[in-house]
C-alpha cells in the first residue's frame, strides 16, 4: 500500500488565495494594510532564509512586512526597546521575532515583552494560557497548520486515538490543546517516553515534532494511520545536503493511509498560518469580527 501524500504546497496555496481575498476586502473597506514586523538578529543563514520568506508571503497577500535586521552583538535591553517601540506603533499588527537568538539575550524576556494582541507567532504566556483554557487567543502557526493538514483526511478528530510526539512549547503541547479541543484521544511522547515503537503503532493520527532526521520508521506505524511529520532535518547526502523530517518517508509511505512529505508537508501551510494571523490581529485591532479565514 502507498499511503496518500498530504500536499502541504497545494492546501497552503488555496488557503494563501484566501488570506489575500479577505486581505484586499479588508484594505478595500477599512483602509487597513495589515503590517507584520519581523525581527532579525545575527546572521544565522536558516533564520535569514525563512524571514525572506516570510517577507515575500506577506507581500503576495497584500500585507505590509516591516523588516529589522540587527547585528549579532545587540544587547537585549536594544531588543526590548525595539519591541516597546513596534508594542507603540498603530501600524503594525503583529510582532514576530526570529528565534533562536544570540546567547546574550533571553528569549523568555523577548517573548514576555510583546504585547499579546501582536503576538502573532502565540508564544507569549498569556496566549498560551489563553489557548489551554479555550479562551480565544493567537495561536502558534504550527500547530494550526497542523490542524488543518490533518482536517483535509479527517472531518472529525473525535475519539481518534492519537499520538504526539514531542512537546516543546512551540509545536508539541499547542498541538495537544488543538487536538483536545477536536475531541482526540491524546497521548504525550518525549525524550523520557518508554517503548516508543509500540505507542507509536497504537496511533491512528501520528503527529511527530522531536528534531531528529527519519527517527520513526516504518514498521512503527499502525498500517492506514495518518503522519504528521513536522521534522526539518538538514542531513549531508551525496557531497551536498538535504531536508528530512523526523520519519523515514520511504518506510512510512508503505504503511501509512496519508503522511505529509518533508519538505512539501507543514512548512509552508506554517507560512500561510502567519498570515492568516495577521490578518485575525490587525481586524482585532480595528474592533472588527475575526476574518472568515
Ligand atoms: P524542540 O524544542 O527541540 O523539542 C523537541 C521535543 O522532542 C522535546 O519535547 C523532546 O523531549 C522530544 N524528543 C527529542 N528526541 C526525542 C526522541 N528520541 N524520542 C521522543 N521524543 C524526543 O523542537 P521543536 O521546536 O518542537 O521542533 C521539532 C522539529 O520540528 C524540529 O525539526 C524543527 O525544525 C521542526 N519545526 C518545523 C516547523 C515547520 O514549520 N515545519 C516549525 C517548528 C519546528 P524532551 O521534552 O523530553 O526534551
Amino acid at each position: 500500500m502507498s499511503a496518500r501524500i498530504i500536499d502541504g504546497k497545494a492546501i497552503a496555496a488555496e488557503l494563501r488565495a484566501a488570506v489575500k481575498a479577505a486581505t484586499q476586502r479588508l484594505t478595500s473597506a477599512h483602509g487597513i494594510v495589515p503590517g507584520l514586523a519581523v525581527v532579525l538578529v545575527g546572521d544565522n543563514a536558516a533564520s535569514k532564509s525563512y524571514v525572506t520568506s516570510k517577507s515575500r508571503a506577506l507581500h503576495e497577500v497584500g500585507m505590509r512586512p516591516l523588516d529589522y535586521h540587527l547585528p549579532a552583538a545587540t544587547g537585549e535591553a536594544e531588543l526590548l526597546a525595539l519591541v516597546k517601540a513596534l508594542n507603540d506603533d498603530a501600524a503594525v499588527n503583529g510582532i514576530l521575532v526570529q528565534l533562536p537568538l544570540p546567547p546574550q539575550i533571553s528569549p523568555a524576556r523577548i517573548l514576555n515583552g510583546i504585547d499579546p494582541d501582536k503576538d502573532v507567532d502565540g508564544f507569549h504566556p498569556l496566549n498560551a494560557g489563553r489557548l489551554m483554557t479555550g479562551l480565544p487567543a493567537l495561536t502558534p502557526c504550527t500547530p494550526v497548520a497542523c490542524i488543518k493538514l490533518i482536517k483535509t483526511v479527517h472531518a472529525s478528530l473525535d475519539g481518534l486515538d492519537t499520538l504526539m510526539v514531542g512537546r516543546s512549547h512551540i509545536v508539541g503541547q499547542p498541538l495537544v490543546q488543538l487536538l483536545l479541543r477536536e475531541n482526540a484521544t491524546v497521548t504525550i511522547a518525549h525524550s523520557h517516553t518508554r517503548q516508543l515503537p509500540e505507542l507509536c503503532r497504537r496511533a491512528e493520527l501520528l503527529c511527530v515534532a522531536i528534531g531528529r532526521a527519519e527517527c520513526i520508521r516504518g514498521d512503527w506505524i499502525r498500517p492506514g494511520a495518518t503522519v504528521i511529520d513536522v521534522g526539518i532535518n538538514r542531513v549531508a547526502a551525496g557531497g551536498g545536503s538535504r531536508i528530512v523530517g523526523d520519519v523515514n518517508f520511504a518506510e512510512a509511505v508503505e504503511v501509512a493511509g496519508a503522511i505529509t512529505p518533508v519538505p512539501g508537508g507543514v512548512g509552508p501551510m506554517t507560512i500561510v498560518c502567519l498570515l492568516v494571523n495577521t490578518l485575525r490581529a490587525a481586524c482585532a485591532q480595528a474592533g472588527l469580527p475575526p476574518p472568515d479565514v
